[in-house]
């Protein structure tokens, strides 16, 4: 095949496996015979619609099998995928259509409104509604039904743009990393390597795919080695559990908020988990607490660490030392290395915290359109700079402290807020917290605990920092407590910090610290 590309994946596997399950969705099923059908027939219309190798096409809906389809057909075509977020609102989509420059958007349902308000305003030159045709849109199926099935082979190099993946937007406005075919092949022959994932792995998918770790962690690996994907829509702690037992799910991804909201559902204890061979947490720091809950079931619970810029897998712990190493990231991916370095660049030793660098062969050129951003995310001799602060121990397994724009100063103290949650979150009552630091007169910067309790819970802020005292040296100990009944979170369910500081660093009142 001239393809060199992941759009030849569903082709390759046809060719193969063609009667293997690859995606399950609510209760329909598609072997890789059917999705390479599919995805030819849908590359066929693209092309007819004038696209060429290089154009942009997007995609906006909650996890469905037309997300992976797109994928690969645009792949086929030697197109670019740009999956988006359905958080956002329509001058936000319309924003990332015309940064992308998209010629064709492919949405569901749930987006019409905003798809065709963000579209218009963009100049998409093609909408594709999933539930088509209508109101300006073409429809899916419809053209799917008439597309030909004849073969398709665009010479695709590895090295070309395969996708445009924005960042989750934690820290600021998301950024546009362009990863290559390579970048996504290698992230998964790393994912593949290191959690011995194989033929019959059963994949559950319950992050949001238009965010790394829901495509590239766990569904396209799998699909690499033809295993079967399932589908979730979007996530919801029964409905994972349910799947897990009925599907017998041998393999899923989420970040640690996902694992604590199943472990803390009435029917966690009545649940079968024994399918499960390994569960990847990661995406934000990791608390004890959620570990003991899986590792206590003889789970193998393993961390992972990563981010989009590095398609995304960087850290990996493996499963024989879940419970040995429990609370750290592990060590480098199998073609991926590392670096903690102190500020002033020169290596830290073991114990020593310092930011992680990262180089590999699934570390993105680059951000789409922002020059300046990709020159800052890089040292001069290649390496990407993570803005993630980490320390190693003597046998080189790696933990993670927090992101340096977290980090406060208070006495001339550096206070890791992550260290200070994860002490929070092991009083029973705590169902979540966000710790920032606020502007203090005499200290600097002193933290502030914003805290959703437990349904029914009753402690009071004084038992919380109780709590703390004696688990944590005063400097890390919170002057304030706030509780509050949510806090702001992105799709993929990371706190955003920043809005927590723009909402709670002021006008709350002060609770002394004795
Ligand atoms: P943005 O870059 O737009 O602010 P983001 O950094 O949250 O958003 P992602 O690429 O989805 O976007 O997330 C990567 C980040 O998630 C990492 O840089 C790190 O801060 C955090 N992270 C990932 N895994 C872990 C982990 N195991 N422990 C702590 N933090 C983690
Ligand atoms: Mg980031």
């Amino acid at each position: 095949m001239l393809n060199q590309g992941i759009g030849s994946w569903p082709a390759r596997r046809a060719r193969r496996t063609p009667d293997r399950t690859a995606v399950v969705h609510e209760d329909r099923a598609l072997t890789y015979r059917e999705l390479h059908r599919r995805v030819l027939r849908l590359a066929h219309v693209l092309r007819a619609l004038g696209v060429t190798s290089g154009d942009r096409i997007a995609y906006l809906g909650p996890n469905h099998p037309a997300f992976l389809e797109t994928l690969f057909a645009a792949g086929a075509l030697g197109a670019v995928f740009v999956p988006l977020n359905t958080r956002l609102a329509a001058p936000e989509l319309a924003y990332n259509l015309a940064d992308s420059g998209s010629v064709v958007l492919v949405h569901a349902p749930e987006q019409d409104g905003a798809a065709r308000a963000a579209a218009d305003e963009a100049g998409v030159r093609h909408r594709i509604a999933l539930e088509g045709p209508g109101d300006g849109a073409l429809g899916y199926e419809e053209l799917l039904a008439d597309g030909p099935d004849a073969p398709l082979d665009v010479a695709v190099a590895p090295e070309d743009p395969c996708m445009i993946m924005y960042t989750s937007g934690t820290t600021g406005r998301p950024k546009g990393a362009v990863l290559s075919h390579a970048n996504i092949v290698w992230n998964s022959v790393n994912v593949l390597v290191d959690t011995d994932l194989t033929a019959d792995e059963v994949t559950l998918v319950a992050a949001p795919l238009f965010h790394t770790a829901g495509l590239n962690m766990t569904c396209l690996p799998t699909l690499l080695k033809g295993g079967r994907v399932i589908l979730l829509a979007a996530f919801d702690a029964d409905r994972v559990l349910d799947l897990v037992e009925r599907r017998r799910v041998t393999y899923m991804f989420g970040v640690p908020t996902m694992y604590d909201a199943m472990a803390s559902r009435p029917r966690w204890a009545g649940t079968d988990l024994s399918s499960l061979r390994t569960l990847n947490c990661g995406g934000a720091p990791v608390p004890a607490r959620t570990i003991a809950a899986y590792v206590d079931r003889g789970l193998a619970f393993s961390q992972g660490y990563g981010m989009t810029e590095a398609s995304p897998g960087i850290l990996f712990l493996d499963r024989e030392q879940t419970a040995a190493k429990a609370g750290s990231a592990g060590v480098p991916h199998f073609f991926t290395d590392t670096r903690v370095v102190l500020p002033d660049g020169a290596d830290a030793a073991p114990g020593e915290r310092g930011e992680i660098l990262v180089h590999g062969p699934h570390v993105m050129t680059g951000y789409w359109n922002r020059p300046e951003d990709t020159t800052a995310a890089f040292t001069d001799d290649g390496w990407l700079r993570t803005g993630d602060i980490a320390r190693t121990d003597a046998d080189g397994y790696a933990y993670l402290v927090d992101r340096v724009k977290d980090m406060f100063v208070s006495g001339g103290e550096n206070v890791y807020p992550a260290e200070v949650e994860d002490a929070l979150l092991g009083h029973p009552d705590v169902a979540e917290c966000a710790v920032i630091g606020v502007p203090d007169s005499v200290w600097g910067e002193v933290g502030r605990a914003v805290v959703v309790l437990r349904p029914a819970a009753r402690a009071t802020q004084d038992d919380l920092l109780g709590h703390l005292r004696g688990r944590l040296a005063k400097y890390k100990i919170p002057r304030t407590v706030v509780l509050t009944d949510r806090l702001p979170r992105t799709a993929a369910g990371k706190i955003v910090k920043t809005a927590v500081r723009e909402t709670f660093s002021t006008g709350h009142a002060e609770h002394p610290h004795p």
